[in-house]
């Protein structure tokens, strides 16, 4: 049997959250309306005679999504009819944009590989329909919605990859604050473009598939109805194995748009595909072309934010955070500048404390691997616990930075066990109270006066005669009797460390 390789490329299409819609002054955020059909004007319905504007803020967010993937900017950019027909489409031709988008070439690292980009441009959404008893219903309300879509290479290998690829990117646009980019709420739409290609038969050269001497490549399938990462990711794998099943199976295949069906887990064909020449693009003609100054791609690079990759590498390399948790961490920009305020928090509240030698520097330099990975660890399995119960996001968090550090820095020094650090977060999160308070008011503080826990172990002793002579005796068990009933007493507020110390000194005497 021949061994095939997966060829993959996405086609993402993002609603951007300007005020306005693209051409016109409608309110952008159809969903604000509860009614079909209250968010329109002429304009975004298509009325002869109706003439488009340009927005602005548009094709900044654009640009500057442009400058995060390192693509190339265009000097001069124009808009295009592309034409077509379909109800949701009230005008008979969608405006976008076809052989001058605003930006091409770029790419965007996902683990080692680089994902080459080939373009992101600027169109308008399409209306809404719903099918109902046996016939349509139109709602314009979303028509005119700012679209961006970018294309990548077919560069990408696997599922696995192409979800990175689109988790990666809408947090980018998330971190830009210019699209939502939830998938089930339909601001961002992943398409995959698959097709299975014979090892050393064929080329990636840039934006093509091209074969080798005499190989034919397989057509590919253009999936749609994506509307989860993990539906992404199992229309993928489907197609893949359907695919490969079908040439082993002497069959031919056909370039095709399928859509995922969820409920069923498999694709179903929904058209033959169309061609470019099918649209008969051509230039917009009542929108001018723009041309892109220099002075507005300075004024908008530097408004770039640090962006997901750069700040995953920063929080690995930094914080020494493993990658795992750093992914977790800078998946949310708000959770990414809490991790990093309580870090350094953590690092002023050690520096504080005369038992650390030191400055924060050192510290952190001699004992920040430790301190990052207790971070790391109560942030992600414990608050982020915590968020997701309540329902809440960390903005909303009673817990500041500040009292998160000492925290930490309370468990970091031993001051509290794993038991009652639990008890106190819990007691943080509900009110936002300082650890210290609540440590006191609670009576939670380890038991750390070694006097106090040798009294308390001597008494323990005495009543358990028994127990010592099965230590005595070898038997293991006992002293780990011992070591409960210990725990009990104390409330489970002593440091393990100790109460095995001094049974070990007592027993052996
Ligand atoms: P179309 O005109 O059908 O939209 P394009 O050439 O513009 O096709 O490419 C659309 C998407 O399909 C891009 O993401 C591209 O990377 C991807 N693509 C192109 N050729 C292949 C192929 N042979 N297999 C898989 N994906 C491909
Ligand atoms: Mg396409
Ligand atoms: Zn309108």
């Amino acid at each position: 049997m021949k061994s095939y390789i997966p060829v993959i490329g996405l086609e993402i299409h993002a609603e951007l959250k300007t005020k306005t819609k693209m051409f016109c002054s409608c309110e952008n955020g159809y969903k604000l309306f509860d009614k079909p059909n209250e968010n329109i004007c002429p304009v975004c319905m298509g009325h002869p005679g109706m003439l488009p504007v340009i927005n602005r803020q548009a094709i900044e967010w654009t640009l500057l999504t442009g400058l995060a993937l390192n693509m190339q900017i265009a000097k001069v950019t124009k808009f295009d009819r592309k034409n077509y027909f379909y109800p949701d489409l009230p005008k008979g031709y969608q405006i976008s944009q076809y052989d001058q988008p605003l930006t091409h070439s770029g790419v965007l690292k996902i683990g080692k590989r680089e994902i080459g980009i080939i373009r992101i441009h600027l169109e308008e959404d399409t209306g809404k329909l719903a099918h109902v008893g046996g016939g349509s219903l139109v709602d314009l309300s979303r028509a005119g919605t700012p679209l961006m879509e970018l294309v990548t290479e077919p560069s990408i290998e696997s599922s696995q990859e192409a979800k990175e690829f689109c988790q990666m990117y809408q947090q980018i646009l998330r971190y830009l604050e210019i699209s939502d980019a939830d998938m089930e709420k339909g601001q961002m739409r992943c398409e995959a473009n698959v097709s299975i290609q014979e090892a050393g038969r064929f080329i990636i050269d840039g934006p093509e598939v091209k074969s080798i001497l005499d190989y034919e490549l397989n057509p590919k399938v253009e999936l749609k109805n994506i509307n989860s990462f993990r539906a992404m990711e199992r229309a993928i794998e489907y197609e893949i194995k359907r695919q490969t099943n079908a040439l082993n199976a002497g069959e031919k295949l056909v370039q095709e748009t399928r859509g995922w069906d969820d409920s069923k887990q498999s694709t179903f064909s929904q058209r033959i595909k169309e061609t470019a020449a099918d649209y008969r693009y051509f230039p917009e003609p009542d929108l001018p072309p723009l041309e892109i100054d220099d002075e507005l791609i300075t004024r908008l690079k530097a408004t770039l934010p640090e962006l997901p990759p750069a700040k995953l590498e920063r929080f690995v390399n930094q914080f020494q955070f493993e990658v795992e948790t750093a992914k977790i961490l800078i998946a949310d920009k708000d959770l990414a500048s809490y991790a990093e305020n309580v870090i350094s928090e953590m690092g002023d509240w050690l520096n504080s404390i005369p038992e650390t030698e030191g400055t924060a520097e050192e510290i952190w330099a001699k004992e920040g691997k430790k301190m990052s990975r207790l971070a790391g660890n109560w942030l992600v399995n414990q608050l982020l616990k915590h968020l997701n119960e309540q329902k809440t996001t960390i903005k909303d968090c009673k817990i500041t930075p500040e009292n998160f550090g000492e925290f930490l820095t309370l468990i970091y020094q031993n001051k509290i066990n794993n038991t009652t650090a639990q008890q106190i977060l819990e007691e943080m999160f509900n009110t936002g109270t300082s650890p210290i308070s609540i440590m006191e008011e609670k009576n939670l503080g380890l038991v750390d006066n070694a006097e106090e826990l040798e009294a308390t172990i001597e008494k323990i002793l005495a009543e358990n005669p028994k127990a010592i002579e099965d230590f005595k005796a070898g038997k293991e068990n006992a002293f780990k009797f011992l070591t409960g009933q210990a725990m009990k007493e104390t409330k489970s507020k002593a440091s393990p460390q100790m109460i095995n110390d001094i049974l070990q000194k007592k027993l052996n005497a």
